[in-house]
């Protein structure tokens, strides 16, 4: 067979496999199968920087990374905090992470090894169809439900669909008790796999009805209703401020609009959407994330945010954009991942900040003013250092997911099959069918620290297709050029633009993001300024003196240190401006193979004039202070100079206002 056979059966199976399922989709995009993308630039990177570093080494994270993970009944060492489900949870977020990036790059042992994971679960079932370990729980499921997903996207092994739909139907139960409820998730997905209805009044069941699961028994004969009340839903449509713990949040919030997008109900996806603005509206901080130490806190400026959250939020919002094709979310994705993202993590992904900030002029292990008591015994500690492992170890195994799942979702199918979007930015190679065609477009792009974006097209004739970019909203003034020919008029709909028309070979779409540099506001009451440049927030680094403890024993720790970091300059500056034009942009010419999140090696550095703050200091427990009531100035103006927040590890990023 040659290749348009082979293409000209996949488009059959296509369109047999979509009228067999015939379920609806009320979504308007779709994620595709991760191995469609190539990615490029200092995505690529950093993904290679994952593979060398904490992904391709679990074992020098410790516990439970140290463990044959899900092949094996993990008991939690003697002393150690912690419930029976964590370490499955923890490892669950490590193998989807892992295999995703082992697909992305081609790096077959990341793929093997969490393949090893995958097929054991595969081939140990229990008699009533459970898959996975005994001690691992619904929510520890959930994610690591994901890795198989990734991986049936993939390979297309129909034996996960079936396994999988067992696991959930086998047993009737509802899955409604606490984060077991997140199994709408995996439930959904199969259901627009497979089109067993049984499945979606599943998902609707255990949303709506609080019950404990022994009472749910009748649910698959049970009508589809979606009108029964629901407190959630409630909570989540009403004026509330959404309060408890980070993570339960930030996974909860999408859960209506995947119900709205197998239902067509609005009332889920404005749930949903209502919960999220509300979650950004109350404890937004200014990197992109909300303030979670371990919970909600607001928006004071001197709050962090867990690592778990930064992940969480971003595939969350992901969900938004599928269900929507609104470019916000995508906003939402980049602003998260540009900053707090690679603000949490050593550059070269050998350690991790548990808590990370905005404002963090120190991380060791006695600082923050986040050491706290722990509900399940223990202090956090030193959970602002850049570790290896910390004390909970969920952000270790969740922060390999966070490029894999952006990298999932910078390209969308239209759900309709018009065509396709380009909803993140990063440059890629990114191969699609269409209508039995094969089409590849290149996406060329110094993105987020360069306004530039190429699209090129690879077409074996002609295609006709629509293809949306999404513009953010932070640009006031896009341009869109078709092969060096300015479009004269762009017609934006809900931050996307949408180029219709029969596309050639070679084509070029050239995307201008002009990026204007502004002064923002944050803090309970404002008061604290930001600088920002297009997606990115720009932070003062602070240089650091590091103490290294490593862990004795692995041989190959010695190349992952543990750091505690101790300011060694000034961090104690307000801005000493009027307005924004005070402020000077510096844009270095940046080399292809140069690492971008790099302080030295900034594309884009700003220059500001600003005076220290003499009366702002660290106290002897090293906490880091909010500002202080009333300023005293050095009357010395000095320029500062201000890089992207993601390129620190110590930094300053909100300043005191001076009146
Ligand atoms: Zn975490």
């Amino acid at each position: 067979m040659n290749r348009y056979t082979i293409s000209f059966l996949l488009f059959v199976m296509c369109v047999v496999s979509n009228f067999l399922h015939a379920q609806n989709y009320y979504g308007k995009s779709k994620e595709l199968p991760l191995n469609q993308t190539k990615p490029f630039g200092w995505l690529q990177q950093v993904l290679v920087k994952q593979a060398e570093g904490l992904g391709g080494n679990p074992t020098v994270s410790g516990y439970p990374f140290n463990t044959r993970m899900w092949t094996e009944d993990i008991q939690i060492p003697v002393g150690h905090a912690g419930r029976a489900y964590w370490p499955y949870e923890q490892t669950a977020y490590f193998l989807d992470g892992t295999y995703r990036c082992g697909q992305l790059i081609k790096n077959q042992a990341l793929v093997e090894f969490a393949n090893q994971n995958f097929n054991h679960t595969l081939s140990h079932i229990t008699e009533n169809g459970i898959l996975g370990q005994n001690k691992a729980d619904d929510w520890a499921r959930v994610v690591y439900f994901r890795g198989l997903m990734a991986k049936y996207e993939i390979t297309k092994n129909q034996s996960i669909l079936k396994k999988m739909s067992s696991h959930f139907l086998k047993t009737p139960r509802l899955f409604n008790n606490g984060r077991a409820l997140f199994s709408i998730e995996p439930i959904l997905w199969l259901y627009d796999k497979t089109g067993n209805e049984k499945l979606l009044n599943l998902a609707i069941h255990s949303f709506h009805k609080s019950k404990s699961a022994s009472e749910g028994g009748e649910y698959d004969k049970a009508k589809k209703n979606d009108n029964l009340p629901s407190k959630l839903l409630d909570n989540m449509l009403s004026e509330k401020i959404p309060h408890g713990h980070g993570v339960s949040n930030m996974e909860q919030v999408k859960i209506p609009a995947l119900l709205y997008m197998y239902t067509g109900k609005e009332r889920y996806l404005n749930a949903s959407i209502n919960q999220f603005n509300k979650i950004v509206k109350h404890h937004m901080l200014v990197d992109g994330c909300p303030s979670s130490i371990e919970h909600l806190e607001g928006k004071a400026v001197d709050l962090a945010h867990e690592t778990c959250d930064i992940i969480d939020l971003s595939w969350s919002a992901g969900y938004l954009l599928m269900a929507t094709n609104n470019g916000h979310w995508g906003d939402l994705v980049e602003r998260c991942i540009f900053n707090a993202g690679f603000g949490s993590m050593d550059k070269d992904f050998k350690s991790h900040q548990y808590y990370s900030a905005p404002n963090q002029p120190v991380a060791a292990e006695e600082t923050s003013q986040f050491n706290v008591k722990l509900n399940w015994g223990g202090m956090a500690l030193g959970r602002m250092c850049y570790r290896t492992g910390h004390d909970t170890e969920c952000c270790t195994g969740n922060i390999q997911r966070m490029f894999p799942s952006y990298a999932s979702r910078m390209w969308l199918k239209k759900a309709d099959n018009s065509g396709i979007i380009a909803a993140l930015y990063g440059s890629s190679e990114f191969n699609f069918n269409h209508k039995g065609k094969e089409i590849k477009i290149q996406q060329k792009t110094q993105y987020p620290f360069n306004e530039r974006i190429e699209f090129r097209f690879e077409i074996e004739k002609v295609s006709k297709f629509s293809f949306t970019m999404r513009i953010p909203k932070w640009c006031s003034k896009p341009e869109l050029y078709l092969n060096g020919k300015k479009i004269r008029k762009i017609n934006i709909e809900k931050g996307m633009a949408t180029i219709d028309r029969t596309f050639k070979n070679n084509d070029l779409i050239e995307l201008q993001l002009p990026m204007e540099t502004k002064l923002t506001a944050w803090g309970e009451k404002n008061e604290g300024f930001a600088i920002e440049r297009g997606p990115l927030v720009y932070s003062l680094p602070v240089n650091h003196k590091i103490i290294t403890f490593p862990y004795i024993g692995d041989p190959k720790l010695k190349d992952f240190p543990n750091k505690l970091m101790y300011p060694a300059s000034n961090w104690n500056y307000t801005l000493d401006i009027k307005d924004i034009t005070d402020v000077n942009v510096i844009e270095n010419k940046l080399d292809s193979n140069t690492y971008p999140w790099s302080v030295t090696n900034s594309p884009v550095k700003i220059q500001v004039p600003a005076k220290k703050v003499l009366n702002w200091r660290l106290d002897g427990t090293k906490h880091l202070k909010k500002f202080p009531d009333k300023l005293k100035l050095s009357p010395n103006r000095e320029y500062i100079e201000l890089v992207p927040l993601g390129s620190t590890y110590l930094r300053m990023t909100l300043f005191p206002k001076t009146n």
